[in-house]
């Protein structure tokens, strides 16, 4: 089995993966033995506990798969292989893609955007080189959809020096953070901007939100900022309106489009697997036309979502950002998601519900990635605005 073959041969129908040059094959093929050998042994022990996989931060990191050598200094955007660096993360565990996306999606894409030019220069390399880990932390405890209007967490100017006052909820991977950028509202103009926040700044505080029944792995925390000093040289000199952090947040939504896609091939797969191997009335599940026909669906959803988000990734390549067409895909991709996961786990009959056939961990981590980085209704809201002209909204 070639190394194609093995990474998407199962769920890449229509051979989007045929794209990636071999100099982008092969971190990827580290990546999937690293999950092969470290991840899969332990992951649903984790999502029982509740606990992440520490064995696997250095394996991974050690990768270093944002930005690896062999494409530096090409010139060329690199979407696909980004895009389907999540789908192979996301296809064995949605955490772990969060995990991942974390630092090199979300917080990369917050800094690169929001920073001046020294500032990038300054933070590529450490965020690259994960030796700084960054968190993007802009949901509130009592904002989360009308965040751009609502957003409360304050930040008050003095010379050279800024005081943050709020809270922030939900924020993934937080507590293992060197950086937190924290979208606050300044005093003086009403408008948002972003701080890197150290995560050991006095005055913030981290409670890791609990009881969770998706994404277990993933640890989100409640963060409190009192009082909280940060300099005006760690300020994102670029980000000086929520519509910079738009900007963010229409990049991050294709990310989500890729993980929610790599999160159903990896439950086709493990329910193609158990259909296979299950035998009722003497033969296969496989073999029964109703249990076939649902597969042929989930089948259908995952090259459908990988069309749509690997075209959509093409138009980023080529510089065409656009909230609707980022929106679109991850309200789409996220409800055949969502049919998918529910497809897989039913043809696994009672063994659907334990983690036992992986399909159960897909099936509860998808309700996670379809309300995160905007909800279905908000991403509805922003596709219908493009479509009828007219905002929804209220
Ligand atoms: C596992 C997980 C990880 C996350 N990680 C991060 C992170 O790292 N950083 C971060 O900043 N945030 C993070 N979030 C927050 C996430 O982005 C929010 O949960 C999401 O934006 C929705 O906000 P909410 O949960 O407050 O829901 P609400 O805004 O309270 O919405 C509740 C329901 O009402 C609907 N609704 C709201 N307004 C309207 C309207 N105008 N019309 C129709 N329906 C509407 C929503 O669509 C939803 O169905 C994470 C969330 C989860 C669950």
């Amino acid at each position: 089995m070639t190394v194609r073959e093995d990474l998407f041969g199962v769920s890449d129908l229509y051979g989007v993966s045929e794209g990636l040059t071999e100099a982008e094959l092969a971190p990827l093929e580290r990546l999937q033995k690293v999950l092969d050998e470290v991840a899969k042994p332990v992951i649903n022990e984790h999502w029982e506990a509740g606990t992440f996989p520490t064995e696997i931060v250095d394996p991974i990191q050690g990768l270093r798969l944002i930005d690896p050598e062999e494409f530096r200094g090409d010139g060329q955007p690199h979407g696909l292989y980004h895009g389907l660096r999540k789908f192979v993360l996301a296809r064995t565990d949605a955490s772990l893609a969060t995990w991942h996306t974390a630092q090199a999606g979300l917080f990369r894409t917050a800094v690169r955007i929001g920073s001046s030019p020294e500032q990038w220069a300054e933070w590529e390399p450490k965020i690259d080189q994960y030796q700084e880990l960054g968190v993007f932390a802009l949901t509130e405890p009592d904002h989360g959809s009308d965040i751009a209007g609502g957003l409360s967490t304050s930040a008050t100017r003095d010379g050279d020096t800024w005081t943050i006052n709020g809270a922030k909820r939900w924020i993934g991977g937080a507590s293992s953070a060197d950086r937190l950028c924290i979208f606050a509202r300044d005093t003086a103009d009403g408008q948002v901007k972003a701080f890197l926040v150290p995560r050991t700044a006095e005055g913030v505080t981290l409670e890791k939100i609990e009881r969770k029944t998706a994404l277990r792995i993933m640890q989100n925390a409640h963060i409190t900022l009192e009082n909280v000093q940060v300099a005006e040289s760690d300020r994102l000199q670029e980000c000086n309106s929520f519509k910079d952090v738009s900007n963010m947040l229409r990049v991050s939504r294709s990310d989500v489009a890729w993980i929610a896609t790599g999160l159903q091939a990896g439950a086709y797969e493990a329910a193609l697997k158990y259909v296979s191997e299950r035998e009722q009335f003497g033969r296969p599940l496989a073999k029964f036309q109703l249990v076939s026909e649902k597969l042929a669906l989930a089948f259908s959803n995952v090259t459908a979502s990988l069309q749509m988000v690997a075209n959509l990734t093409k138009r980023q390549d080529q510089g065409i950002f656009r909230d609707e067409e980022s929106s679109m895909a991850k309200l789409f991709i996220c409800d055949r998601m969502r049919e998918t996961v529910a497809l897989c786990r039913e043809v696994c009959g009672g063994n659907g519900i334990t983690l036992d056939t992986d399909v159960a961990r897909f099936h509860a981590d998808a309700e996670a990635v379809y309300s995160y980085e905007g909800t279905h209704e908000v991403n509805a809201l922003i596709v219908a605005r493009h479509a009828t002209g007219v905002g929804a909204f209220v």
